[in-house]
């Protein structure tokens, strides 16, 4: 029997967090032929350690190399919403949108960032709560009656995934893609200079999560049923 192809939606505030979060995990699933979206919540346009270059150049690389990046993992399209990096709290409006995009796309799996992580960039907390508020909202009937009037029906996705996580509740083993991943993280190019030991980093974390489960290298996830 084929297997069924599963929608999986990762939702993250900058243009490098889905492959540093859970590139592994991503290359795995386009492996196995799911369908697998990025929205990017802001450009990161000041993610540059630079004090000559323009905010809106940054931006635009940063576009170019998230879309490179998903092209290499095989990611079918990334949805750039372009919210102001380091303010990211129109909670309104951008619930609304990630709540329009889910109805649309209707995935089986929406990935973001853990808000309750410790030490975390504001960016990744404010994220991490609008993308589940944004969940209710896509899967409840009575929100915003304006959305089935233009064709977007209640859609309940089946899990919810946040990463990183202080209290993973699922690993995924990535022992066969971290390379992959390393590839992907290396194709941003202008955040490499602020990431030192990026790479030694990556290998010594997905150690860590992985151990825990008896696998070479891991991707921690807390999973929640929606
Ligand atoms: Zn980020």
């Amino acid at each position: 029997m084929k297997k069924s192809v599963k929608i999986r939606l990762v939702v993250m505030a900058h243009p490098d967090d889905p492959e540093l979060a859970c590139g592994g995990t991503i290359a795995k699933w386009t492996e196995q032929g799911d369908e697998v979206y990025y929205i990017i919540v802001s450009c990161g346009e000041k993610g540059t350690w630079d004090r000559d270059v323009s905010p809106f150049n940054v931006a635009e690389t940063r576009e170019k190399e998230a879309n490179e990046a998903a092209k290499y993992l095989g990611v079918k399209k990334v949805i750039f919403l372009r919210h102001p990096d380091g303010n990211i709290g129109l909670a309104n409006t951008l619930k609304l949108e990630i709540a329009a995009l889910i109805r649309k796309l209707k995935p089986h799996t929406i990935v973001t960032h853990d808000p309750w992580r410790r030490h975390f960039h504001p960016d990744h907390r404010a994220t991490g709560f609008i993308v589940i508020d944004a969940i209710m909202i896509a899967r409840d009937w009575h929100f915003y009656p304006f959305l089935r009037e233009i064709g977007l029906e209640p859609h309940r996705a089946d899990e919810l995934l946040l990463t990183p996580s202080d209290n993973p509740t699922f690993i995924n083993d990535i022992s066969k893609t971290l390379d992959r991943k390393i590839k992907a993280i290396r194709i941003h190019k202008s955040q490499l200079g602020q990431l030192p030991n990026w790479e030694q980093r990556i290998k010594k974390m997905a150690e860590t999560v992985g151990e825990t489960s008896g696998f070479k290298y891991g991707e921690g996830f807390f999973q929640m049923r929606i």
